[in-house]
């Protein structure tokens, strides 16, 4: 199923970088002008469940003609439909604290933000956003911190910690994700002691000369220090880790192309890929000061998604609330398979919802407002399953969107099933009855294409209506 590693200029080693943008860019250049029978043999490839190689990547971004891009966006349907079915997980961001010592152009916490109203959650204050976010029904986080001495490895287990300690109700976090600074291998093994889930840290831009333009002081100038981060989370036992790139500071095909050698290199190195692949598009920040030419097009960026859920199929895509409603909605459509819902980025923000956004004390500005319910509801009538599942993390099944990928009928016996007990549970728990009455309508439907499996499932379902909470397989 997974390819050889391939071979670069650089030989992949741990810890080594291995980006050489020349080669990236002689691969983008050498496949331009792709023909109609080129592109549908690639897009086959995927479709019959291979990684793309980057020569492959480099024809479908190469390709121009809008009816051989229609058919790239067919394909990354087909894919979703045919591997990953019609779950979508939910999860919050929690932003801890917005110190810090870097001064990356695009980002309105960057030290040099005078404007900029700093914070850290305290304790309670920690506490009060974790009970309101369970109260909403909320049961995945991704904690979000600066990059600042304060925000070290102990304190982000401590939080870490807090956070999983917070129980309202029914309520409670069952899985904490991290995107904070780059760590070394002893930080990274005390976050993982703390139990975390997946540690996020973005690239921001693979094009090494745009990264020093943009990173202009602080320890994240270091293009390499961040390049490596992941193999160190790797040889300290994290093998959960999610990579990303920040659409917009560089040529966007150069970006796709940094993130495909980044799973290469994983998998030459580490023979697992990353866990999940963001792609942030820059929207306006409070002290935006980038060059705007690189700014991604909606119609660009869609086909950039359709791209990387064809190049990477077993990877986790995650969309993230930075993108407005219509763009969230299409491009789910190719197989993205995690959202973020009701989500407030201002520090404390929910617990104190401001009407506007206040640009002064958050990172970036974001597009798609609604609230948790409201995502759910919708996602619900256009027969998508919201899911809060958190089963493989909590049973050990590491790996896990390479075996829902992979696994005959690992969808099918875990991930919708577990999907239909988090759904119930958050009818039961959190909706109004007539978000309750919706959510069951497609459970039963949901119920009806389960086959043999769905009287295990319905056994469970009584339980939760009973009471019970945390049922999963
Ligand atoms: Fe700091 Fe991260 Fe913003 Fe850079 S992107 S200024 S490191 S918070
Ligand atoms: Fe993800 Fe595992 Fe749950 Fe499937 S069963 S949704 S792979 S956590």
């Amino acid at each position: 199923m997974r390819y050889e590693p391939q071979q670069y200029k650089i030989k992949d080693e741990p810890m080594q970088p291995f980006i050489d943008a020349d080669e990236i860019w002689d691969i983008i250049t050498k496949n331009q002008n792709p023909s109609k029978e080129q592109v549908e043999k690639i897009i086959e490839h995927s479709l019959n469940k291979n990684r793309l190689s980057l020569e492959e990547t480099a024809v479908l971004l190469n390709t121009t003609d809008p009816e051989l891009i229609e058919k790239i966006k067919d394909g990354a349907r087909t894919l979703k439909e045919r591997i990953y079915g019609n779950r979508i997980v939910l999860f919050a961001p929690l932003y801890i604290g917005n110190y810090c010592t870097n001064d990356c152009a695009y980002c309105g916490y960057k030290v040099t933000n005078k404007e900029m109203k700093r914070k850290t959650l305290n304790h309670d204050e920690l506490v009060n956003q974790v009970v309101a976010l369970e109260k909403n029904g909320h049961k995945r986080l991704i904690l979000v911190y600066g990059e600042h001495p304060a925000y070290n490895a102990n304190y982000i287990a401590e939080t870490v910690k807090t956070v999983y300690e917070v129980k309202e109700k029914n309520g409670e976090i069952r899985r904490v994700n991290i995107n904070a600074a780059p760590l070394d291998i002893e930080g990274f093994k005390i976050v993982k002691d703390a139990g975390i889930g997946t540690y996020q840290v973005f690239q921001e831009t693979y094009h090494p000369k745009t990264y020093d333009i943009v990173h202009r002081s602080g320890k994240k100038k270091d293009y390499n220090w961040r390049l490596t981060s992941l193999d160190r989370a790797q040889e300290a036992g994290i093998d959960d880790v999610g990579i990303g790139a920040l659409f917009g500071l560089y040529n966007w095909k150069f970006e796709v192309m940094g993130l495909l050698r980044h799973v290469n290199h994983f998998e030459a190195v580490y023979n697992v890929g990353p866990h999940t692949i963001s792609f942030p598009r820059i929207q306006n920040a409070s002290s935006l000061d980038i060059d705007k030419s690189n700014i991604v097009s909606d119609e660009d960026f869609t086909k950039l998604v359709a791209i990387l859920r064809l190049a990477v199929p077993y990877t986790g895509l995650i969309l993230t609330a930075r993108e407005p409603a219509h763009i969230r909605d299409e491009i789910m459509r190719f197989g993205v398979s995690q959202i973020d819902g009701g989500t407030n980025i201002e520090m404390s923000g929910y617990t104190n919802k401001n009407e506007k956004q206040d640009l002064d004390s958050e990172q970036f500005e974001i597009c798609d407002t609604r609230t948790l319910s409201e995502v759910i509801e919708e996602l619900v009538e256009n027969n998508y399953i919201p899911s809060f599942c958190t089963a493989c993390y909590r049973l050990g099944r590491t790996g896990e969107h390479f075996m829902e990928f992979s696994v005959p009928g690992f969808i099918k016996r875990y991930c919708t099933p577990n999907a239909i007990l988090t759904l119930s549970e958050y009818a039961e728990d959190y909706a109004n009855e007539d978000l309750k009455q919706k959510a069951y309508i497609l459970i039963d439907k949901e119920l009806e294409k389960l086959g043999d499996h769905a009287e295990v499932v319905r056994k469970k379902l009584k339980k939760i209506k009973e009471g019970k909470r945390d049922l999963y397989f």
